[in-house]
This record gives C-alpha cells, sequence and structure tokens, in this order.
C-alpha cells in the first residue's frame, strides 16, 4: 500500500512538472534573454567597460572612407527572376524594409512603432519583438546571452550627437563647416542613422561589453552572425561589403528586416543596399 502511495505521489510529481516546467522556461528564457542581464553580464558590466547609459553616444554606423559603388557587384542585379522574387517580398514588407543610409534619409512620417523592451530600459520597433525573443531563446539554450545596448534612437537624439561633436571640434579651432564636415566622417547626419527606424539593435555578448569588432570572436557574436536570418535579422554592415554599404564593419549591429527578406538576403549574399538595387 505505501509503495503505491509512494508511485502514485511520484507521478503526481512528474505530471506537474510536465505540464508548469514547459510554462517556467518559455517565461524565463525569453524574459532574462531580452533583459540581457545576467551574473556574468553584470561582473562584465562593472569592469573596464563603457557606462550602459553611455552606448548612445557611441560612433555607431561610422561611414567607412571611399565611394559607395553596388552595381558591379550585385550579381543578382542582372538575374530577372531574383528581381521579381526581391519586389514581391518588397511588396508585402514596405515597412521593414525601409533602407536609411548616407544617402538616404528617413521619411519624417515613417512610423517606427515602438515599444519597450529590456524592461523599459529601450525602445524598439514592435515588428522585431517576437522574433527576438524567439531568437535570444534559441541562443540562451545554446548558452548565450547577450546586452543590447542601444535600440531605436530619435532623430533629435543624432542630431544632439552632431551639435555635441561640432561644439568640441570648434572649439578646438575649426570653423562651423570644417567641424561638421569631419563630424559626419565619423558620425551619421540626423535622419540616416538607421536606429531611427526601431529596426536596428546593437547587440553586445555577456563579457565583453565593447562595441567594437572583438565581438566577431565572441562565440556568442558567431552565433548571432551565422542563425539571424532565421529570425528575420541580418548582419547589416558585414565586414567584405563595407564598399557597398558605406559603414565600417559592425559585428555588433542587427537589423530586421522579416524572416522572408532576410532569408532571400542570405541565400544571395545581398546587403540592404543591393537588395534595393533590385527593386
Ligand atoms: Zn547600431
Amino acid at each position: 500500500m505505501r509503495k503505491k502511495t509512494c508511485i502514485l505521489a511520484i507521478g503526481i510529481i512528474l505530471l506537474l512538472e510536465g505540464i508548469f516546467l514547459p510554462c517556467v522556461l518559455l517565461n524565463k528564457f525569453p524574459a532574462n534573454a531580452i533583459n540581457g542581464i545576467t551574473a556574468e553580464t553584470q561582473k562584465a558590466a562593472s569592469a573596464n567597460v563603457i557606462a550602459a547609459d553611455n552606448y548612445d553616444s557611441i560612433k555607431d554606423n561610422q561611414p567607412a572612407a571611399g565611394t559607395r559603388n553596388p552595381t558591379p557587384q550585385n550579381k543578382a542585379a542582372g538575374n530577372k527572376k531574383i528581381r521579381k522574387q526581391a519586389k514581391k517580398i518588397y511588396r508585402k514588407n514596405k515597412q521593414i524594409l525601409v533602407l536609411v543610409n548616407a544617402d538616404h534619409a528617413l521619411e519624417e512620417s515613417y512610423q517606427a512603432n515602438l515599444r519597450p523592451i529590456c524592461n523599459g530600459r529601450l525602445n524598439a520597433s514592435d515588428y522585431l519583438y517576437p522574433s527576438l525573443v524567439k531568437m535570444l531563446a534559441d541562443a540562451s539554450e545554446s548558452g548565450f546571452t547577450y546586452w543590447i545596448a542601444s535600440a531605436w534612437r530619435s532623430r533629435e537624439k543624432q542630431q544632439k550627437l552632431i551639435d555635441e561633436d561640432v561644439r568640441i571640434a570648434m572649439q578646438k579651432g575649426l570653423s562651423y563647416d570644417d567641424a561638421l564636415s569631419d563630424t559626419y566622417k565619423e558620425t551619421m547626419p540626423a535622419g540616416h542613422s538607421e536606429h531611427e527606424t526601431g529596426l536596428a539593435l546593437d547587440i553586445l555578448c555577456s563579457g565583453n561589453m565593447n562595441m567594437d569588432t572583438s565581438q566577431a570572436e565572441e562565440a556568442g557574436n558567431i552565433w548571432l552572425r551565422e542563425n539571424c536570418f532565421l529570425y528575420g535579422f541580418i548582419l547589416r554592415y558585414p565586414e567584405e561589403q563595407e564598399t557597398i554599404t558605406g559603414v565600417h564593419y559592425e559585428p555588433w549591429h542587427l537589423r530586421y528586416v522579416g524572416t522572408e527578406a532576410a532569408k532571400f538576403l542570405h541565400r544571395h549574399n545581398l546587403t540592404l543596399e543591393e537588395f534595393w538595387q533590385l527593386l
């Protein structure tokens, strides 16, 4: 009798775990992942790293020297079928396939469709949220955690960054025109930062809070670069395509374009600039 009771009790425990444990995991992984805060991250944050609040003043999307010249390298441009596919994808996903770069300003009427992420520390586009949660949860299952350093940035914020750099350069004796020209070599003008769409994220690996190319050496970053397209993200500024994007390699900067476009870009090894050439 006692043995039967014992078996029954174990049975009930297993049943309850079967019901509750998946719920706990589903809640736990996305929540932890999206907050990007783990003991390891906090340890790293207290070391020789930039304070999280100051990430927005970092020179992200730094223009690369040289002229952008996507046409000759855009092999897909000559393929009618690929062009047709690109147009079809674009028609369905216009809002998330917006192109923002040095030549292409974001329209002031653009609706970023924002929602808070990371416990309200940042805002990002609602379009990317479910994919982001899934991606970070899956990365977490592979043992990788991250810190989202920057997401949406307002046009006003971008302008403030520029004004501040111009002011500092003028204090060093430069004329306004020279100060502005120097600033634009390092920072995108207001209206030209992809962060203004809410679709761009700067994701750093736990244990390395430096927003530089050392991220590319991290296993967590390699995982993101290899898998992000499955969740609708692209590495927006790849190392080999600086002359096409016009921006220096940024292994930390991901851009949401939706799964259909991300898989298409991945299959044909195209940047967003080249995709737009197909339209
Ligand atoms: Zn960025």
